[in-house]
């Protein structure tokens, strides 16, 4: 069967540990359509147009996979892009709440919709685009979280 699956997120700004979910993703299933949320609730510091860039940039080489702007319910952007099943990155306990509430919702929204849980590699478990964010900030070293292509950007972006 042919399998397409949506990860969603805010990626703001892609991080090294969402790239380890994404190329993941790309192995296991045949196409993976990478949604960036638009997301009412967050602020983001870069633009959609900039995160789809960055995300370009970044995983645009893997050939089954795509990168768009989402906007709206997830669990409806899914049936209209016809993916089964939704790709969330698990870091640790904390993110599992959260999650499998998500999953449950989405669920419940659009009954043919599963969720399918990754485990990033280890060294990422900590890894997130706020992390990124606050440590830019302060002008530390973020070399070792975002990807090297897109790392000047972002890093020059997001200095106090
Ligand atoms: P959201 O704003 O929806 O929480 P994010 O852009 O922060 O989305 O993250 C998108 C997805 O990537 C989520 O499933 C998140 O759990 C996952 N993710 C982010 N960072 C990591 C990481 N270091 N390891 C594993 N998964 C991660």
């Amino acid at each position: 069967m042919h399998s397409t699956v949506i990860c969603p997120g805010s990626f703001d700004p892609v991080t090294l540990g969402h790239i380890d979910v994404i190329t993941r993703a790309s192995r296991m299933f045949d196409r993976v359509i990478v949604g960036v949320f638009v997301n009412g609730e967050k602020h983001p510091v870069f633009s959609i147009e900039e995160r789809i860039d960055f995300l370009n940039r970044t995983v645009g080489d893997l050939s089954n996979v795509k990168v768009i702007g989402c906007d709206g319910l997830l669990a409806q952007c899914a049936k209209d892009l016809g993916a089964s099943a939704v790709v969330r990155g698990l870091r640790a306990v904390s993110d599992f709440e959260y999650e499998f509430q998500m999953a449950l919702t989405n669920r419940k929204l659009n009954p043919e919709l599963d969720t399918v849980f990754l485990a990033s590699d280890a060294s990422y478990t900590y890894l997130s685009s706020s992390i990124v964010k606050n440590v830019a900030y302060h002008g530390g070293d973020i070399s070792n979280f975002v990807p090297a292509c897109i790392h000047d950007e972002i890093f020059n972006r997001l200095r106090h």
